[in-house]
C-alpha cells in the first residue's frame, strides 16, 4: 500500500479482505497516517507531526469513519456520529477491535446494526467537501459488510470520487460484500498472521511470558484480535470447571460424569478448545507445585485446596499421561471427532491414569 503512495498511484477505493488476521482497521488507519503525515519517510510516516497525531487519535478533520450501528431513537435512521465518542474510546483501548467487542462496548449485542442509507448519503456529502488540513480526504468503512443495499447508495461516489478522496472499506465476510462495490474497488488480502510472529508480539508489545504468547497464539489461529481477547480473558470460570471435572473422575462417579461432559459436548469447538489448553497450563502449574512446595501456582481464580491437594497426588508420570490424552483429544476435536464421545473418552482415560496413580501411592506407602 505505501509503494501505491509513493508511486502516485492510490486506488480511490480499496477493499482490504481480512477474513483472518483481525488487523484490518490498523492497516487502514496506519495506511491513512502515511498518506496525512506531514513529513513522511520513504516506509513509514512519523508518528510525531499534528496529522499524524491527529489521525492517531482519530480526530483528524479530513478522516472519516463509518462503522456498524444502531439507531439511538425510533424513526432516527442510525448513524456513527452517535457512537463516535465510543469507538474513539474502544480504540484507546485496542488497536484491534472485532465486532462482537464493539458490540458489548455499545450495548448493542441483541440489537440490529448497520451502516444505513442515510449515512452512505451524508459520506457523499462530506467527502464532497473541499479539504480541512491534508491534501486527502479519506473515509474508511469499517465491516462494510453491515452496509448490505445501502452500499448503493456510494457506488457514484466510488465510480467518480471527488479528487483525493479515498474510500478504504474493510470486510470480514466478503460474499456479503454488493458485487457493484466489489467491482469499483480494488481489493486487497489482509494475511493471517503467523503463529511465531504473534507470539514474538504478544512477548515484546503484551509483556505475556513465552508459555502463555504461544499458547494465546495458538488458539488465536493468525487472529490479533482473538489473541488479545483471550490473552486478557478471565478464566478462573474454566478452571473451576476443570476441578470439577477432575473430582467427578476421581470419585468414579459414571453418570454424573457422562451428564458432565455431555454439558460440554454442546459448547463451541473454539471455547472447548480454549478450555482443554487452559487444562494443559493447570497440570503444568500442579507438576511444579509437586515438586517444590514453596511455588506459588499461576492458577486464575481463588483456591478452595483442590488444586494443592491434586497437586500433592500427582506426579511428573500422571500429569505426562494427562497432558498426553489431553493433547490427543484436543487434536480430535480438531478433525471434527464426535465432541460427546470423545470427551466421556478422555474421562475414562484420565480416570484410568488417576486410578494407577492412586495405586502406585498406596504400593510406595505400604512398603
Ligand atoms: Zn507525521
Amino acid at each position: 500500500m505505501i509503494e501505491q503512495i509513493n508511486g502516485g498511484k492510490i486506488p480511490q477505493s480499496q477493499l482490504l479482505i481480512d477474513k483472518q488476521s483481525g488487523t484490518g482497521l490498523a492497516l487502514a488507519l496506519a495506511f491513512t497516517q502515511y498518506l496525512m503525515c506531514l513529513d513522511r519517510g520513504e516506509t513509514d510516516s512519523c508518528g510525531q507531526c499534528s496529522a499524524c497525531l491527529k489521525v492517531a487519535k482519530q480526530i483528524h478533520p479530513d478522516l472519516h469513519i463509518s462503522f456498524p450501528s444502531y439507531r439511538v431513537k425510533s424513526g432516527e435512521p442510525s448513524s456513527s456520529a452517535n457512537f463516535m465518542d465510543k469507538w474513539r474510546s474502544l480504540l484507546d483501548k485496542t488497536h484491534f477491535p472485532n465486532y462482537n467487542q464493539w458490540m458489548n462496548h455499545i450495548d448493542g449485542v441483541s440489537k440490529q446494526t448497520q451502516i444505513s442509507k442515510s449515512e452512505c448519503r451524508s459520506m457523499i456529502a462530506t467527502l464532497g467537501l473541499k479539504t480541512y488540513e491534508s491534501a486527502f480526504k479519506v473515509q474508511i468503512i469499517w465491516l462494510a459488510e453491515y452496509l448490505g443495499d445501502a452500499g448503493n447508495v456510494l457506488l457514484k461516489g466510488l465510480e467518480e470520487p471527488t479528487p483525493n478522496t479515498h474510500f478504504l472499506l474493510i470486510t470480514e465476510d466478503p460474499d456479503s460484500i454488493l458485487p457493484t462495490i466489489y467491482s469499483r474497488s480494488q481489493s486487497m488480502h489482509v494475511q493471517a498472521v503467523g503463529d511465531d510472529i504473534l507470539s514474538n508480539w504478544l512477548i515484546s508489545e503484551q509483556g505475556a511470558n513465552l508459555e502463555l504468547a504461544q499458547q494465546v497464539a495458538f488458539l488465536a489461529d493468525g487472529n490479533l484480535s482473538i489473541a488479545l481477547e483471550i490473552k486478557d480473558a478471565d478464566n478462573s470460570e474454566d478452571v473451576k470447571l476443570f476441578e470439577e471435572w477432575l473430582a467427578l473422575i476421581s470419585k468414579n462417579a459414571m453418570i454424573p460424569l457422562m451428564n458432565f461432559t455431555d454439558e460440554l459436548s454442546t459448547r463451541k469447538k473454539e471455547w472447548l478448545r480454549h478450555f482443554l489448553v487452559g487444562t494443559l497450563s493447570y497440570l503444568r502449574e500442579c507438576t511444579i507445585f509437586h515438586y517444590d512446595e514453596s511455588y506459588t501456582m499461576r492458577i486464575p481464580g481463588e483456591s478452595n485446596g483442590f488444586r494443592e491437594r491434586f497437586a500433592r497426588f500427582i506426579d511428573h508420570e500422571a500429569c505426562d499421561g494427562m497432558h498426553r490424552a489431553i493433547n490427543k483429544s484436543l487434536y480430535h476435536i480438531e478433525r471434527n471427532a464426535n465432541l460427546k464421545i470423545e470427551l466421556f473418552h478422555l474421562s475414562l482415560t484420565l480416570r484410568e491414569i488417576l486410578a494407577k496413580q492412586t495405586l502406585k501411592r498406596k504400593t510406595a506407602s505400604s512398603s
